[in-house]
């Protein structure tokens, strides 16, 4: 067994910020585990194509390493090499083993331990355990009748078979969420035929995406001016939050309006514009951002297909109104398991007195700034439940976990004991202060269904209010919320 200070699990903005910030404190004895051949995490997995960032890129990267992004939103390959850029700068790699696929998590409480299990058998243990899998990188496979009896080529989108030569090719693609939209404007002219199987419409505003002029890419070399311009950009974002979390009607009268705008800009015919104007309040779910969606579905070759999926058989599908599409490929959009159940969780994580994360999380995730769970000593999640946004920059709320990260670590050094573990009356009143706060909101009164509620309607994927007062709740270990143990 290898033993280090911290153990890290998944390398994406995450596990790198988190690796950072413990180097800044002098702690160089950590692992980083990643299941991938490579480190990077969600934007070195997803890299289907037309894949790219839907925050403007100047908010959405390390507050404390700003880049030359060469556009507003950054496309996968460049969000990926600055990734790479950060990796190497920190000499990442040489903390990290790839490959590594963890199997199981256990606290020995004797030797106040994670022991860390990966795929091959080898055992890591560290007293501290980071969590940084991500919450959304379980894909979704739907259970769809009929499914395995598919002859054809199949992938999920966060699994895109690059060896697999899609032009000329009919090809379907289940889902028209945040991926789906960017994938079908991508391929649509290279393939012979695209079917798109909605089941619900999204809202989509404009992008207005487009590369940098000279005095941009000039400013954002300045850091004082581009502090400034994140700035600007994260409050501006942030005033939306009101809409979202009190008065959901200005989201109505606002970015519906936009939307609603957009769509009929876009698509002048009737029926498709009947077929893809959501019946919810816009925000309900993620709010879509696409220039190039709607013109890509009005190509000749490329067809929506609404009547909903019958079965999968095994040359193609055969919709509710018995229409059948022959298909050589078949392309899941389908999302990712979130934190509504436990299969947003690999593999279990075990603390104290036998208790599982699983077992905790089984009906719904719950946590404590989405970070501490009661019952697992030392065990910090990052981007754990409530913490997803749908305004601003998830970085953004990394880093602010990733303070109580660290400023928990350093309590554990600097007062020589050996674990912290949240009081469940802290986590139980951060989590009614949640649920307070959707009451009134557009995830629970705009009449969806979303991936962010549980099947009880609870929501633990969202953080409901400004990014500002999570950081204020969630940057400072305050010993008083926490068990201690010499
Ligand atoms: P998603 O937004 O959850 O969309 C999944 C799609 O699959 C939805 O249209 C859903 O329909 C459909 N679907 C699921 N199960 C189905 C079934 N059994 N039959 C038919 N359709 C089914 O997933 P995603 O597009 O992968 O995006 C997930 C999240 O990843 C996003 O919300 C975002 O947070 C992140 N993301 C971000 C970016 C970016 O920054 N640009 C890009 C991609 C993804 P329903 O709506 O009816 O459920």
């Amino acid at each position: 067994m290898e033993s280090f200070e911290v153990i890290i699990i998944g390398s994406g903005f995450a596990g790198i910020c988190a690796a950072i910030k413990l180097k800044k404190q002098g702690i160089n004895n950590f692992i980083i585990l990643e299941r991938e051949t490579e480190l990077g995490g969600t934007w070195w997995r997803n890299n289907y194509p037309g894949a790219a960032v839907d925050v403007v890129s100047t908010l959405y990267s390390l507050s404390f390493e700003p880049y030359n992004w060469s556009r507003l939103y950054a496309k996968q390959p460049e969000i990926l090499n600055y990734t790479k850029n950060i990796i190497k700068k920190y000499d990442l790699n040489a903390h990290a083993k790839t490959k590594a696929n963890v199997t199981l998590a256990r606290y020995d409480e004797n030797s106040s331990q994670w022991r860390v299990t990966i795929e091959s058998g080898q055992e890591y243990s560290a007293p501290i355990l980071i969590n940084a899998i991500g919450h959304l990188s379980q894909p979704v496979i739907p259970d769809i009748p009929g499914i395995n009896n598919f002859k054809g080529k199949y992938f999920h989108t966060a699994k895109w078979d690059h060896s697999y030569d899609y032009k000329e090719k009919r090809i379907g693609i289940i889902g028209t969420g945040a991926s789906s939209i960017q994938v079908v404007p991508a391929i649509a002219d290279s393939v012979n035929e695209l079917h798109v199987f909605q089941r619900t419409p999204h809202w989509i505003v404009p992008r207005h995406d487009r590369t940098l002029n000279t005095f941009e890419k000039t400013i954002q070399k300045i850091p004082l001016f581009n502090r400034l311009k994140r700035a600007l950009i994260y409050w501006k974002n942030e005033t939306r939050i009101l809409a979202f979390q009190y008065f959901p009607k200005l989201m109505q009268l606002i970015a519906e309006k936009e939307a609603v705008h957009h769509l009929h800009n876009q698509v002048p015919e009737k029926t498709l514009q009947e077929e893809l104007t959501p019946d919810y309040t816009i925000g309900c779910k993620r709010i879509l951002i696409s220039d190039e969606y709607y013109p890509a579905l009005q190509k000749d070759n490329v067809f929506l297909e609404t009547s909903g999926i019958q079965e999968i058989k095994e040359d193609g599908i055969r919709l509710k109104n018995g229409k059948e599409i022959t298909l050589d490929c078949l392309v899941f959009a389908t999302g990712f398991h979130a934190f509504t159940s436990n299969k947003c969780l690999p593999f279990d994580i075990i603390g104290t007195d036998g208790i599982s994360l699983k077992q905790e999380w089984q009906n719904k995730a719950h946590a404590f700034v989405g970070v501490t769970v009661p019952g697992f000593p030392n065990l910090f999640n990052i981007n754990g439940p409530n913490t997803g946004i749908g305004h601003t920059s998830a970085i953004f709320m990394t880093e602010a976990q990733v303070e109580y990260i660290i400023s928990s670590i350093q309590y554990i050094k600097n007062h020589n004991i050996s674990s912290v573990t949240i009081k469940p009356e802290v986590e139980q009143q951060y989590n009614d202060y949640l649920q307070r706060a959707f009451k009134n909101s557009v995830w629970v009164k705009g009449g969806c269904n979303s991936w962010y509620q549980t099947t009880e309607g609870e929501n633990t994927t969202i953080f409901p209010s400004f990014t500002f007062l999570f950081k204020l709740r969630a940057r400072k270990f305050n010993p008083k919320e926490h068990l201690l143990i010499d």
